[in-house]
């Protein structure tokens, strides 16, 4: 085995290709991806980056010097169009094909695009990568963005919400569901970080849907929702999800349920090739069936294993999932899947700033969150088995 291509250069992609050298890979190793930048962090651009106007660059994951190091060929700005499995050659835009030995799909996710009227006026926002993120923070900036409206209480939403709100504009929130953040985490956390944050100012509309971007001149006004009820706004953010990017697979007929389908070792239904991060769909071994989680902790976990099963390894331990969030001076973290428990049991410091909670499944503790407690983090991972 000579040649692994690695699509996507994202987390996964850029930490796939750092393991396969760990783990004493000497052949080949390319890097396609699509963005133009040297491979940067994600987080940031939702937090600290969308609101300091001073730093112009986004945090690399490795260093310039790291590719060249380790014998890494990084291709930026290079689309990859067109899998071939039977002549297993990747084929990228204006430019020709290369062949692989195995190939690993990194191809990460995309924004979910809202689908109402007014959708495509001017100043309507998604946050997903660093163009998204470079003129969501112009925008934010602008003496004239006054108000904000926010479409979607996930993680992203809020986030958006916190840096808006934290640059004096006027923020609110229109969510589909009864609470922020339901898909990761638990009540006891939503709403306290809910209290917490509309104590700062920031409005929710919760059990809303949005029916229409209304707009003025190309550009948008406000939202229009179901109920009749209108929330004006000079600037709109969608953070309503994100859609794994399968296309490539789906082309060229891997399993695809929801996300790539993997099996263990990271492996998709082709031996030569594996899909590793937020494009891929595995049975997580402390969730027990298949799930596709968008963090950076699973990106790079997965990455570890692909590579060592690539190498002839043992694979790593498996290790509880975990995410975090930073909302206006609230440290929020989680591990484990807050899915499927039946009691939960919550401690909170006495000036209410931080709080640890204990989800369980009978006598099985499935996840675990804490706000402002980080410290908490280690012992708290150990307490967490697999299913
Ligand atoms: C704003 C924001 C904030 C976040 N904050 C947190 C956080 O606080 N904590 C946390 O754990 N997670 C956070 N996440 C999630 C985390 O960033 C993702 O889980 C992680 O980036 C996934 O890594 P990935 O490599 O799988 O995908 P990505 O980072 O999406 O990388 C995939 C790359 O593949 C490229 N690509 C796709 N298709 C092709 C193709 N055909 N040819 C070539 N290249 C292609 C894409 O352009 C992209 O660069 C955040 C995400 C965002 C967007």
């Amino acid at each position: 085995m000579q040649k692994i291509v690695i699509i996507g250069a994202g987390a996964a992609g850029v930490s796939a290709a750092a393991a396969l050298r760990q783990n004493g890979f000497d052949g080949q190793i390319t890097v396609l991806g699509e963005e133009p930048a040297l491979p940067y962090q994600r987080p940031p651009l939702s937090k600290a980056w969308l609101t300091s106007a001073d730093t112009p660059r986004p945090t690399p994951i490795r260093p310039a010097g790291f590719f060249q190091d380790n014998r890494i060929t990084l291709e930026r700005g290079r689309k990859v169009v067109r899998l071939d499995r039977e002549a297993r050659q990747v084929t990228m835009r204006d430019r020709g094909a290369i062949g692989y030995d195995k190939l690993i799909l990194a191809t990460g996710a995309s924004s979910r695009p809202i689908k109402v009227p007014g959708a495509g006026l001017k100043n309507v926002f998604y946050l997903r990568d660093l163009g998204h993120a470079a003129a969501l923070r112009e925008a934010l900036g602008r003496a004239d963005c006054r108000t904000v409206a926010i479409v979607g209480g996930g993680v992203i939403g809020l986030e958006v919400g916190s840096a808006a709100i934290a640059q004096g504009k006027q923020v609110t929130v229109v969510e589909a569901a009864a609470r922020p953040m339901a898909r990761v985490a638990s009540p006891a956390v939503t709403n306290h970080v809910t209290r917490k944050l509309k104590a700062e100012g920031v409005a929710f509309i919760f059990n809303a849907r949005v029916e229409e971007i209304m707009g003025r001149n190309g550009r948008a006004t406000g939202l229009r929702l179901v109920s009749g009820a209108q929330v004006p706004a000079d600037i709109v953010v969608a953070g309503i999800g994100a859609l794994p990017n399968v296309g490539l697979a789906v082309q060229a007929g891997l399993g695809c349920d929801g996300g790539i389908v993997v099996d263990g070792a990271m492996l998709t239904t082709d031996p030569h090739v594996y899909a590793v991060g937020d494009c891929a769909r595995a049975v997580n071994p402390f969730f027990g069936a298949p799930i596709r989680i968008e963090t950076i902790h699973n990106a790079m976990s997965q990455a570890l294993v692909a590579a060592a099963h690539i190498c002839g390894k043992p694979l790593p331990p498996a290790a509880p999932p975990r995410f975090w969030s930073d909302l206006k001076g609230m440290k929020v973290q989680g591990l484990g899947i807050a899915a499927g428990y039946d009691r939960l049991q919550e401690s909170t410091s006495e000036d209410d700033d931080a709080r640890e909670i204990r989800l369980f499944s009978g006598d099985r503790l499935v996840a675990a969150e804490t706000v402002n407690l980080p410290t908490r983090q280690a012992d708290l991972a150990k307490a967490l088995r697999p299913v």
